[in-house]
């Protein structure tokens, strides 16, 4: 009898470039499991609209499996107990997995490995989710990297990561498995149903992962560089949320990036700074990994003395887009109506949150926690923080973006903003992002009436200016 092993899924949801998936096959049988914790994680147990992405992602690699004969096993529960009691059922010698970096990932896996070796049971981990380990790459003095550009020199200095690997050849254990029903996870939304419409805008899964690459590289690379703060243009590659759920491997991305520049040599610039995003995503994971209070607390401490608001009224109107400018109102509608937003609107509206409302970055990371379907921990954590001035390599908080020029500059002709606030399309262009300096007879015209059909804004933008700059120099005194 061929020891038979399990394959653990984590969030890493394909069978192509899955290193620990590619030994497991050179083992023998194959048991692929996916188990669902409903407490891993603790504050960060997956948001609403990632539920809806892991659904469809666990039907597309159930249907790869099943392909190749192979069944995937669903389990709930604590994933040490449950890997431990599968493996004791299935008689397997060996769990095989990838590596993760969230705070208590090392935790889980050296527990898991205790529980599995006292019933006789190995556990090899794999790399796979970043294209270098975080104890590759580090300065001189042997210390994490706090600022992005050595750290992607670095990177970049290292060998190639490796070759993508094609999907294994699987072979299925004989015994029979139970396993439990992906619709009795209760993961898409019902009542109401707010998802509706995703399918036709997203496609989860290996097949969609690779067809949103090919249509990136194909089609819009080109204008990355120029475009890629055009939120109208659909010049980004959408991969985030393929990313987030290891429906493709970073590795997959890089080299296809990479052969591009050969066959594109015009686009070779664009390239670059598309690849440069991809070292944005590796250098967050290597934040993480060193700095795993990021997602809570403010990397630089003396953020934890901020004074910041607390008016939950504000809030709200930030979170369904009634803030009265125009311009963050389409990216908070845009990411309740579809789960992402563009990057350029995600930096506008993080700004917006916590200089002109001054409230802290912990209320949006949660908020975009609970709505992008690419809610990824060490991407969102180091991002706000980035905005909000308190991360490593951040955005001094005096760099306090103007929500009309910002509107004015990216979304000039008005597309993004009058496609996600439609109330206010009909405002000519030299209103549109600033509705409350339009005289009352083009209002009426466009249909508009302020403080009913669209609100008033919130804050005034130089009175709010003002106020963040003085509650920020409150921290000088802490230098
Ligand atoms: P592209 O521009 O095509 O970039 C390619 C890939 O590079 C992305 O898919 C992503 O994996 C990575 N990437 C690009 N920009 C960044 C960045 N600034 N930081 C880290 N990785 C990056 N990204 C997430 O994946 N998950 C999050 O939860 C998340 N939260 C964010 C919160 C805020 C406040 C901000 C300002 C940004 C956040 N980002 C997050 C980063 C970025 O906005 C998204 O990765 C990007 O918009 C995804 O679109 P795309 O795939 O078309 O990106």
């Amino acid at each position: 009898m061929p020891d038979v092993s399990i394959y653990w899924f984590r969030d890493d949801l394909r069978l192509a470039d899955l290193p620990g998936l590619a030994a497991a096959a050179q083992a023998g049988p194959v048991i692929p499991v996916f188990i669902r914790d409903p407490n891993l994680g603790d504050a960060w147990r997956i948001g609403s609209a990632s539920q809806w992405w892991l659904h469809h992602s666990l039907l597309s690699l159930r249907t790869h499996l099943a392909d190749k004969g192979l069944e995937l096993i669903l389990r709930s529960g604590e994933t040490v107990a449950a890997l431990t009691a599968l493996a004791a059922q299935s008689e397997a010698t060996t769990v095989y997995c990838s590596r993760h970096y969230q705070p208590w990932s090392a935790g889980l896996e050296a527990t898991l490995r205790d529980s599995l070796s006292s019933k006789g049971v190995g556990l090899k981990r794999f790399p796979g989710t970043l294209l270098h380990e975080p104890e590759d790459v580090a300065t001189g003095g042997g210390t994490p990297f706090k600022v992005f550009t050595p750290f992607w020199r670095a990177c970049n200095r290292r060998p190639d990561p490796h070759q993508p690997l094609p999907a294994p050849k699987l072979t299925a254990c004989s015994a029979t498995i139970e396993s439990e029903e992906l619709a009795d996870w209760r993961l898409l939304p019902t009542s109401p149903n707010w998802a509706f419409g995703w399918n036709d805008l997203w496609s989860p899964g290996e097949a969609g992962a690779q067809a949103a690459l090919n249509q990136f590289l194909d089609h819009h690379v080109q204008d990355y560089g120029e475009g890629r703060d055009i939120p109208a243009e659909p010049n980004t590659s959408k991969l985030s949320p393929y990313l987030r759920f290891g429906n493709i491997s970073p590795r997959q991305v890089w080299h296809a990036a990479r052969s591009s520049k050969i066959e594109r040599p015009e686009a070779v610039g664009s390239i670059d700074k598309f690849l440069s995003e991809i070292g944005w995503r590796e250098f967050c994971y290597h934040l993480l990994f060193h700095f795993p209070t990021m997602p809570d607390e403010a990397f630089n401490p003396k953020f934890s003395f901020f004074p910041w608001d607390d008016d939950p009224q504000q809030l709200v109107a930030w979170q369904r887009g009634q803030t009265g400018y125009p311009i963050v109102d389409a990216g908070m509608r845009e990411l309740w109506q579809t789960g992402f937003m563009h990057n350029r609107v995600r930096m506008v509206v993080a700004s917006f949150l916590t200089k002109h409302l001054l409230l802290n970055w912990r209320a949006g990371e949660l908020w975009f926690w609970d709505c992008l379907l690419d809610a990824d921990i060490a991407s969102n954590a180091c991002s706000w923080q980035w905005v909000g001035g308190s991360g490593a390599d951040a955005s001094p908080y005096f760099r306090i973006f103007n929500p009309i020029a910002q509107g004015e500059k990216f979304d000039k002709a008005g597309a993004y903003t009058r496609r996600w606030v439609p109330e206010i399309a009909g405002l000519p262009d030299k209103f549109l992002h600033k509705p409350w300096e339009a005289p009352g007879e083009v209002l009426s015209a466009a249909g508009v009436r302020l403080g009913n059909t669209y609100p008033n804004p919130i804050v005034d933008h130089k009175t709010a200016r003002e106020a963040a700059l003085s509650a920020y120099s409150t921290l000088k005194s802490l230098d």
